[in-house]
C-alpha cells in the first residue's frame, strides 16, 4: 500500500529540501505494508526549484529512507490547480496527500491526518482548516461572505476556510481526475464530489522562505472565478434586474401618461430621462459582462486544451 505526497511548486528553491527531510521524518515510520512516495510539481519556476527536487530525487539518504521521489516539470508556469491535477496524474497511492512545497502546511500535520483515515475505514477524506488565521478583518469579511455566497448560489455544502491542504482516499482521487475542466477551483470541486469528510483544525506555519504569489487582486480573481465555475446565479441576475426595471418603466409609463392626459403636465426634464439612460445602459453593460465572462468559459473549455504541458518527468527507482 501506498501514499503519495502531493507537492506542487513555483518559486521554492530554498523550501524544497527542508520540506523533503520533514517529509521523511514524518513518513518514516509507516504501519507494516505501506511505503510513502513524495510527487514533486515543479509549475514553471524561474528560479533552482527544479534543480533542487532533483537533488532530493537523487539524494542517497533519502533512497535509503524508503522514500520514492517523482519529479514533474511544466513547460511554463500554469498556476497551482493545475501542479495538483497533475500530481494526481502521477500518483500511484492509495492515500494522497495534498500539501503546499513552503512548509505552511507540515509534513508531521499532514501524517496526524493519514493517521485519522487509517483508524476510520469509512472515511474518504481528511481536510484542514485553520482555526485562527493571521489576517485583517477585511479580508476575513471577504472571505466569509465568499464562501456563504458560494454555499448559498451553488448548493453546495462548503467547508468554509477549508484549504486544499487535505489526504483522500483513492475513490476521491479518480473523481477529481474525472473533472477535466480548464478552470479549476478545488476548494469548488471537492464540495462537488461529495465524500465523507472530516474537517481538521490545524494552525498554519509561516512561510520557510520565499514569498506568497497570491496578492489581493489575484485571491478576488480566485473566487470570481470559483463563483462562476459553480455556479450560474450571476447570470441570473439580468434576469432579477430585467424584470424589476421592467415593472418600474411600466408604472411609470402609466403615471407620466395619466398626468399628461388629467393635468396637461409635461413629462418632467432632462434630468431625470439621462439619469434613467445612464443607469439602464451601466446596467446593460453590467448584464453583458457577466454574459461575456461565462461564454469566454464556454470558449476555453471548447478548444480542451489540455490542463497542463509537461516538459519532463523523473523518478527514483519502481514506484512499488
Ligand atoms: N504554487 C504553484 N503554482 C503557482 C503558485 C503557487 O504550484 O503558480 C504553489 C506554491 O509553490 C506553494 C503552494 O502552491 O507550494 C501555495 O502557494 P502560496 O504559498 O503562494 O499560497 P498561500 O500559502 O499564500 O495560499
Ligand atoms: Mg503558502
Amino acid at each position: 500500500m501506498l501514499i503519495s505526497l502531493i507537492a506542487p511548486a513555483y518559486n521554492e528553491e530554498g523550501n524544497i529540501a527542508p520540506f523533503a527531510r520533514s517529509a521523511v521524518a514524518a513518513f518514516s515510520d509507516l504501519p507494516e505494508g505501506w511505503a510513502c512516495e513524495l510527487v514533486f510539481v515543479d509549475d514553471g519556476s524561474r528560479d533552482r526549484t527544479l534543480r533542487a527536487m532533483h537533488e532530493v530525487l537523487e539524494d542517497a539518504s533519502v533512497a535509503q529512507s524508503g522514500l520514492m521521489v517523482s519529479v514533474v516539470e511544466f513547460s511554463r508556469n500554469f498556476g497551482k490547480e493545475a501542479a495538483l491535477y497533475a500530481g494526481l496524474e502521477h500518483a500511484e497511492g492509495d492515500i494522497c496527500v495534498l500539501i503546499d512545497t513552503d512548509m505552511q502546511q507540515p509534513p508531521a500535520i499532514a501524517r496526524q491526518m493519514v493517521d485519522i483515515l487509517f483508524e476510520d475505514d469509512d472515511l474518504d477524506c481528511v481536510a484542514a482548516y485553520q482555526e485562527h488565521r493571521k489576517r485583517g478583518a477585511l479580508r476575513n469579511w471577504c472571505s466569509s461572505t465568499f464562501y456563504r455566497l458560494l454555499g448559498a448560489s451553488s448548493g453546495m455544502d462548503v467547508l468554509a476556510d477549508a484549504s486544499d491542504f487535505r489526504v483522500f482516499r483513492k475513490n476521491v482521487r479518480d473523481a477529481l481526475l474525472n473533472m477535466t475542466e480548464y478552470y479549476r477551483f478545488s476548494k469548488g470541486l471537492f464540495s462537488w464530489i461529495g465524500f465523507k469528510t472530516k474537517p481538521f483544525a490545524y494552525v498554519p506555519e509561516d512561510r520557510l522562505s520565499g514569498e506568497t504569489t497570491w496578492s489581493f487582486w489575484k485571491l478576488a480573481k480566485y473566487a470570481v472565478n470559483g463563483l462562476m465555475s459553480f455556479s450560474t446565479f450571476p447570470l441570473r441576475i439580468a434576469t432579477w434586474l430585467g424584470t424589476g426595471a421592467s415593472a418600474l418603466a411600466i408604472i411609470y409609463m402609466a403615471v407620466v401618461v395619466f398626468q399628461r392626459l388629467m393635468f396637461g403636465v409635461d413629462v418632467p426634464g432632462y434630468a431625470t430621462i439621462v439619469s434613467l439612460v445612464l443607469l439602464l445602459g451601466g446596467l446593460q453593460l453590467l448584464v453583458l459582462g457577466v454574459m461575456g465572462e461565462y461564454l469566454a468559459r464556454v470558449y476555453t473549455q471548447g478548444k480542451n486544451r489540455p490542463i497542463y504541458i509537461e516538459r519532463s518527468c523523473r523518478s527514483n527507482g519502481d514506484r512499488r
